[in-house]
C-alpha cells in the first residue's frame, strides 16, 4: 500500500484536536484554532488558552516547558545575574517545582509558621503538578478527565505517617475507593485482557485474548512450537531450576543476574520465547534485561514458583489505594485549593473535599496573586540559585528564572529545590563537588502516557477486551480507561459514548545497561515529533484491533502524548549499583542541606511514588527549619 493511502485510511489528515497546540505550545492563542466541531469547546465554556489542562498534541514535559534545560546542564546561565535594582520580590520560602513536592513543602512550611508566611512557587510548566497532570477533553458537550502522569494513590510500600496524615488532611479518605470504582464497563460487557502478538516478532500480527496462565493461552499464539512448550512450562509448575543450592544462595545468584539470564541459562527457555517477556519486567521500567531475577521472582514473575526461595512477605500493595479521573493531579488540585484558595476556592461548606474537587474550575490567572501568601507563578523556569553571602550565614537566596525568554530574579530567605536532581548541580554551582556528582547519579526513566478520545469503543465490546498487552508493540500496553465515578463524574457505560484510552510507551533500548537505555529513551522522546507519535499511535491501533468495525480516521476524536523524558526518579538494582549502605547511596549524599537551600523532590529519596516526593518535602522542610533555629 502506497504511504499516502495508508496515512489517509489511518485519519493522519483527520481535524482533530492536536496539532493546534503542536510541540505544546498554542501556534496562535488567541487566534481561531482549527477544531473539528465536535471536540470544540461550547460557547462560553472555558478554552483551551486559559485552562490548561484542555490542551491537547504533546504534553508531559513538552517542548516549551524543558527548553532551557540543554543550556542549564551546559552551564550557560551560571553566572546569569538580573541586576539588584530589579529584583523586587522577597518570600520567605522560594520553592522551584510545583509538583506534589513542591506544593507539599509549600503545605508543611505554612503548617509550621502560619498562613501568614510569604510563599513563591516557580514551575516550567503552563500548569502544576509535575508528573501529577490533568488531561482534558471536550466532546459533543461532555467533559472527559484522565491522568496524564501519575495515576494511582499506590505504592510498594506503606505511606509513612506524614504522607497518610497529609492525603487525610486533604480529606482523601483513600479507604472508600471500592465505593467509587466503575465497574459497569468490565463485568457488563464480559471484558478481560488480550495480548497483542506482531507480525515483526511473531509472524503474523494476532490478538489473543485471555490470560497467559489459561490452559490454551499459547495454543492460540502465534509462536514456534519450541516458544509454546516452554511459555506453557514457565506459566505452569516449574522444577526447582536450582535444586543443589539452598535458598540463600538462589537468591543471592538472582540477584546478580537479569530474568532474562534466568530465563535463557537457568530455566533453559528457548529464545524464540524472549520476544513475549520484552514488554515488562519489572518496577520503574525494567525490562527483561534489566530487571534483577530475584526482583523479577518478588513481583510474582513466572518461573520461580518450584524453587523455594522463602521470599519475605510484601507489603500489600492494594491495601492503600485510590485512583481520581485525573489521577493524582487530584492531590495537586487540593493542595493548589489550601494554598491559594483564589485560584480553587473553598465550597460553601469549607475546603475542597475529594468530591467536589473533580469538577471544581481553576481560575489559572489568579495562581500568582500579588495579594495571596502563596504565589504559584507557572511557566518559569529557575536557572540560577545562589546565596547573597556564605551559604551558612547568608540572610537570602537569589533565584534567577527564565520566564517568556527574559530573565527575571526574586530573592527568598530559603529555598526549596522540588525539581530534578540532575539540574541541581548546574542551578546551584556553588554547590561542593562531591555532591554535585552524587545529584548527578541517576538517570531519570522515560516514559509515554498517550491519551486518545475514541468516539465510541464498540470495537472493545467485539472482542471483549479492555487491557492489551503488546510485548513488542510501540506502545507496550492499553487500557480503556477506568474513569472512576466520583464528585458528580460518571465513568462510561456503553459502548457507543466517547471514552479515554490509555497508551503506555517505555522506550527502552534492549541489551545496554539500564542507565543507558534510559538516557537513549530520553533522548528519543525529545527528538521525536508529534506527528510521529500520531502515527505510530493510529497504526498500533488500527493493528490491534483489526478485524473489528474501528476505523482509526472516524473513531479518533483527540490524541494527547504525554512524553515524560524526565520521568520516574532513578531507583537503584543489585546489577548496575554498588551494595553500599544507605547513608552511603548518592541520593542521599545528593540532597544534603546547603545553607538555606534544601533539596525535596521523589529523585531525593530515589523511589517514584508519590508519597515519597510527599515525604522527601517534609524532610526538606525540617532540614530548613532547623537550620533557622525554629524547631
Ligand atoms: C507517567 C508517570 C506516572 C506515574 N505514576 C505514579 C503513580 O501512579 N503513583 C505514584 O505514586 N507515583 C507515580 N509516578 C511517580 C511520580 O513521579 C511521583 O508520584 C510524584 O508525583 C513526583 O513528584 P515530585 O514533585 O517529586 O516531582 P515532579 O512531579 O517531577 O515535579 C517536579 C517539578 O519541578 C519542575 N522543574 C524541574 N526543573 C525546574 C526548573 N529548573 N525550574 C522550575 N521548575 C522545574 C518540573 O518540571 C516538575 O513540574 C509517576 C510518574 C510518571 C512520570
Amino acid at each position: 500500500m502506497d504511504n499516502s493511502r495508508e496515512r489517509t485510511q489511518l485519519g493522519m489528515n483527520q481535524p482533530i484536536a492536536r496539532r493546534d497546540f503542536l510541540n505544546g505550545m498554542a501556534l496562535a492563542i488567541g487566534a481561531p484554532l482549527a477544531f473539528a466541531s465536535d471536540v470544540a469547546p461550547a460557547s462560553g465554556a472555558v478554552t483551551e488558552a486559559e485552562y490548561p489542562p484542555l490542551r491537547t498534541g504533546l504534553r508531559g514535559n513538552y517542548p516549551a516547558a524543558v527548553e532551557d534545560f540543554q543550556a542549564l546542564r551546559q552551564g550557560q546561565f551560571a553566572s546569569a545575574v538580573v541586576p539588584a535594582s530589579e529584583i523586587r520580590e522577597t518570600y520567605d520560602l522560594v520553592i522551584v517545582g510545583g509538583g506534589i513536592s513542591g506544593l507539599a513543602a509549600a503545605y508543611f512550611y505554612r503548617q509550621a509558621l502560619g498562613p501568614d508566611v510569604k510563599i513563591l512557587i516557580l514551575d516550567n510548566h503552563d500548569d502544576f503538578g509535575g508528573h501529577a497532570k490533568r488531561n482534558e477533553f471536550q466532546y459533543q458537550g461532555k467533559t472527559l478527565i484522565g491522568f496524564g502522569g501519575t495515576m494511582d494513590i499506590a505504592t510498594p510500600y506503606p505511606y509513612s505517617y506524614t504522607a497518610k496524615m497529609l492525603i487525610r488532611d486533604l480529606g482523601i479518605e483513600v479507604e472508600r475507593y471500592q465505593e467509587f470504582i466503575n465497574r459497569d464497563l468490565e463485568a457488563k460487557y464480559g471484558l478481560g485482557s488480550a495480548t497483542f502478538f506482531d507480525k515483526e516478532h511473531f509472524g503474523e500480527d494476532r490478538l489473543v485474548a485471555g490470560n497467559p496462565r489459561q490452559k490454551d493461552f499459547f495454543d492460540r499464539a502465534p509462536l514456534t512450537d519450541a516458544a509454546r512448550r516452554d511459555l506453557v512450562r514457565l506459566h505452569g509448575k516449574n522444577p526447582d531450576y536450582m535444586a543443589s543450592l539452598s535458598a540463600e544462595e538462589k537468591k543471592a545468584r538472582l540477584a546478580k543476574m537479569s530474568y532474562q539470564d534466568f530465563l535463557l541459562n537457568v530455566a533453559k527457555v528457548s529464545p524464540d520465547a524472549l520476544p513475549f517477556f520484552l514488554g515488562s519486567g519489572g518496577r520503574n521500567n525494567k525490562r527483561v534485561d534489566t530487571v534483577p531475577a530475584l526482583e523479577a521472582a518478588q513481583h510474582g514473575s513466572v518461573g520461580f514458583n518450584g524453587m523455594h526461595l522463602d521470599l519475605e512477605e510484601q507489603f500489600v500493595e492494594g491495601s492503600y489505594f485510590f485512583h481520581f479521573p485525573d489521577g493524582n493531579a487530584t492531590i495537586a488540585r487540593l493542595l493548589v485549593n489550601r494554598l491559594t484558595p483564589g485560584a480553587i476556592p473553598d465550597t460553601e461548606k469549607g475546603p475542597q473535599t475529594m468530591h467536589t474537587i473533580v469538577q471544581a474550575p481553576v481560575a489559572y490567572d489568579k495562581l500568582d496573586d500579588p495579594g495571596g501568601s502563596v504565589r504559584i507563578r507557572l511557566s518559569s523556569t529557575a536557572v540560577r540559585v545562589a546565596h547573597d553571602g556564605a551559604p551558612e550565614t547568608a540572610k537570602s537566596v537569589t533565584v534567577t528564572y527564565r520566564q517568556g525568554g527574559k530573565m527575571q530574579a526574586v530573592r527568598g530567605r530559603n529555598v526549596v529545590l522540588a525539581c530534578y536532581n540532575m539540574l541541581i548541580p548546574s542551578l546551584v554551582p556553588d554547590l561542593p563537588a562531591a555532591q554535585k556528582e552524587a545529584l548527578r547519579y541517576g538517570q531519570k526513566v522515560p516514559l509515554i502516557y498517550t491519551k486518545v478520545l475514541l468516539k465510541r469503543w464498540t470495537a472493545f465490546q467485539e472482542l471483549k477486551v479492555a487491557r492489551i498487552g503488546a510485548p513488542c508493540g510501540y506502545y507496550q500496553s492499553l487500557r480503556l480507561d477506568p474513569a472512576t465515578t466520583l464528585g458528580g463524574y460518571h465513568g462510561v457505560t456503553t459502548p457507543e459514548e466517547p471514552i479515554l484510552l490509555h497508551l503506555t510507551r517505555n522506550p527502552n533500548k534492549p541489551g545496554l545497561p539500564r542507565k543507558e537505555q534510559n538516557k537513549l529513551g530520553q533522548q528519543e522522546l525529545l527528538s521525536t515529533s508529534f506527528e510521529e507519535f500520531e502515527w505510530q499511535t493510529r497504526r498500533q491501533l488500527a493493528q490491534m484491533l483489526a478485524g473489528t468495525r474501528f476505523d482509526p480516521a472516524a473513531d479518533i476524536a483527540a490524541i494527547t502524548v504525554n512524553r515524560w523524558p524526565f520521568g520516574y526518579a532513578y531507583t537503584y538494582d543489585t546489577l548496575g549499583d554498588p551494595d553500599v549502605p544507605q547513608e552511603e547511596r548518592p541520593h542521599v549524599l545528593g540532597r544534603k542541606r546547603f545553607g538555606s537551600i534544601a533539596i525535596a523532590n521523589s529523585d531525593a529519596g530515589a523511589a517514584a511514588f508519590t508519597n515519597q516526593a510527599i515525604d522527601e518535602a517534609q524532610r526538606a522542610v525540617l532540614e530548613l527549619l532547623i537550620h533557622q533555629g525554629l524547631c
